[in-house]
């Protein structure tokens, strides 16, 4: 009975409330809507992607002395690759890592920090999620039958103390952040250390952005303070750092008493990230950095340009200096910014981020990413989010800024 709701299928094919309760990834979804545009011919300035695009060698494993490259490895991750993770820790941000026992190479970051919560939280126990968070982690957590908690993003670091409760497991953040680029400071950090000292939390870091910062700017990775690892996970990823979003190699490094856990996860569910590509990372490894360290250098530069030029229209970005995001305050617009991103995308086809993504406090705020677009095509997009802002503010709003970019740039 075509058409028909069947009761036995309804049955069938009922899902999980667990799962009812959660929504795609919006800034996923919203590229879903992006691609398809895109496909049907139509041109978008596109500002909404999570990624830089570098210029890379395309691969070829020929030549690669790994063995075993077509089969599983182990599912910590090819020793090799486990052993300069735990080097580029270690000599370079302070952090000793046992490549054997605390380090876990995994099918993406993302997979990373869900495997990371599934290993410590009971249902019912809460995770502190700063706004503006990576759309995922309530998410994540959630699937892990927990309670985010989530902090407005105008709370200081210095005042999550009121949102512990007997319930709380742990404090998840993204340093530096995707999507305002604010890079933590060592006061901060010091201060999540002595709160989860206090309270007996884990603190997960995200770091996946950690080459985007400019000159002169200090990152500190928090598993620094905490060389022993009591309280500290640290997540990272190939996919910026490397620009190899697509090949879904990330990694986190933990107490061996939580890689053992996590460690049983990741043999359920994917039992090791792609041989192969571990292979190439960790054989060109090096190599691979010197070619993108001064790509991601040119790219923060340009995202700093670019804040400069949406200050000079008067328009206010989260403060931060990292990453190639930008969280656009606004303004006067009458629009909250799911509105805002839908026009923009409708009437001058550029695509942003709705910033109601990154957390309730955050509906005025749209991400820009300058990752994937060329310096010319972002002025385009800068004045014409600076036209809607203006067109759409109710006229006692509005004071007419400065014209920066209509000048060229
Ligand atoms: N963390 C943050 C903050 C991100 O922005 C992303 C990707 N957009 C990830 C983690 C996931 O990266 P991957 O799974 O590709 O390692």
């Amino acid at each position: 009975m075509a058409g028909q709701p069947h009761a036995a299928t309804e049955r069938s094919l009922r899902t999980s409330r667990l799962m009812e309760g959660i929504t795609q990834a919006l800034s996923v979804q919203h590229n879903n809507v992006v691609y398809d545009m895109k496909s049907a011919g139509q041109d978008i300035i596109t500002l909404s992607l999570g990624e830089a695009f570098f210029d890379l060698p395309l691969p070829s494993f020929d030549g690669l002395t790994t063995p075993g490259l077509h089969h599983y490895s182990h599912s910590r991750g090819l020793p090799e690759l486990r052993r300069l993770l735990a080097k580029y820790y270690g000599s370079g941000f302070a952090l000793p890592v046992d490549p054997d026992t605390e380090v876990i190479v995994t099918a993406g970051s993302k997979a990373a920090i869900y495997m990371a919560l599934m290993a410590i939280v009971d249902p019912g126990d809460q995770v502190i999620v700063p706004e503006p968070y990576w759309l995922s982690y309530p998410a994540q957590i959630r699937m892990c039958q927990g309670e985010p908690v989530m902090v407005p993003h105008d709370v200081p670091v210095f005042d999550f103390e009121r949102f512990v409760t007997a319930r709380t497991r742990a404090v998840i953040i993204n340093n530096p952040n995707n999507p305002s680029g604010h890079v933590y400071t060592r006061a901060e950090l010091e201060y999540l250390h002595e709160l989860a000292d206090r309270h007996g939390l884990l603190l997960i870091v995200d770091e996946a952005y950690n080459e985007f910062i400019p000159p002169g700017a200090e990152f500190i990775s928090a598993g620094s303070l905490d060389p022993e690892k009591r309280h500290t996970v640290t997540v990272n990823s190939m996919s910026k750092n490397y620009g190899v979003s697509g090949w879904r190699i990330g990694y986190l490094i933990a107490n061996e008493r939580l890689t053992e856990q996590i460690l049983k996860i990741n043999q359920h569910l994917v039992t090791c990230a792609p041989t192969i590509l571990a292979a190439y990372l960790a054989e060109r490894f090096d190599d691979l950095l010197d070619v993108t360290r001064p790509q991601i250098q040119r790219t923060v530069q340009l995202r700093n340009r670019v804040a400069g030029w949406f200050a000079d229209e008067g328009i206010d970005t989260m403060p931060g200096t990292s990453t190639f995001y930008l969280f656009v305050h606004l303004g006067g617009s009458g629009l909250d910014s799911t509105e805002f991103a839908g026009r923009l995308l409708r009437e001058s086809a550029i695509s942003v981020v709705p910033g109601i993504g990154y957390g309730d406090s955050c509906d005025r705020y749209v991400r820009v990413s300058v990752g994937s677009e060329s310096e010319e095509r972002i002025a385009r997009a800068v004045a014409a989010i600076r036209d809607l802002i203006e067109s759409t503010t109710p006229e006692h709003l509005t004071s007419r800024p400065r014209s920066r970019v209509e000048s060229g740039v």
